[in-house]
């Protein structure tokens, strides 16, 4: 065959000696660095028993934040669903009534609120998005499900604890 360059170079197959036919060398060799291997400090972990320290800027499940009274600080702007790049938030906006103003701390709230969890992408778009506090990325993992329909978080999941019933 043609050359094209000559930077080709001929590999010399020589023939193997008595002691690399019967591999003893090298099997000797591979032991060799499972016995090192043996008594190094190991890169892994029993988990879920033992866990990792996560980094202070892991990015976990969302909270939807409520004030120091307990009002959901949500307004159903609809501008963290706008940052979503992974258009994993939904909601629909609703007006509150006349005696809610103890429920919600706007004018307007969210009715419902859902994000997708298989969907997202952890990146705290939302939580940078939100001129009111009310979503944020907590240090919760997502739990493992078979089931795709418990990845869909709704308002429920994610509103936090009321401060008054926490007491
Ligand atoms: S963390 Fe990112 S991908 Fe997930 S819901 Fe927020 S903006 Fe969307
Ligand atoms: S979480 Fe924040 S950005 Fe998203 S709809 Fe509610 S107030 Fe608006």
């Amino acid at each position: 065959m043609e050359r094209i360059t000559n930077r080709a170079k001929q590999v010399e197959r020589k023939p193997m000696t008595f002691l690399e036919s019967i591999y003893l060398v090298a099997i000797v060799k591979g032991l060799m660095i499972t016995l090192k291997h043996f008594f190094m400090k190991k890169a892994t972990i029993n988990y879920p028993e033992e866990k990792r320290p996560f980094s202070p800027v892991f990015r976990g499940l969302h909270v939807l934040n409520r004030d120091e009274e307990g009002r959901e600080n949500c307004t159903a702007c609809g501008l963290c669903a706008l940052a979503c790049p992974a258009e994993a938030i939904t909601m629909e906006a609703a007006e509150r009534l006349p005696g809610e103003e103890n429920k919600y701390r706007e004018e307007k709230y969210a009715a419902k609120y859902e994000i997708n969890m298989l969907r997202c992408i952890f990146c705290g778009f939302c939580e940078e998005a939100c001129p009111k506090d009310a979503v944020y990325l907590s240090q919760t993992v997502a739990p493992a499900s078979f089931n795709r329909k418990n990845f869909i978080y709704t308002k429920e999941d994610l509103l936090i604890p009321h401060p008054k019933s926490a007491e």
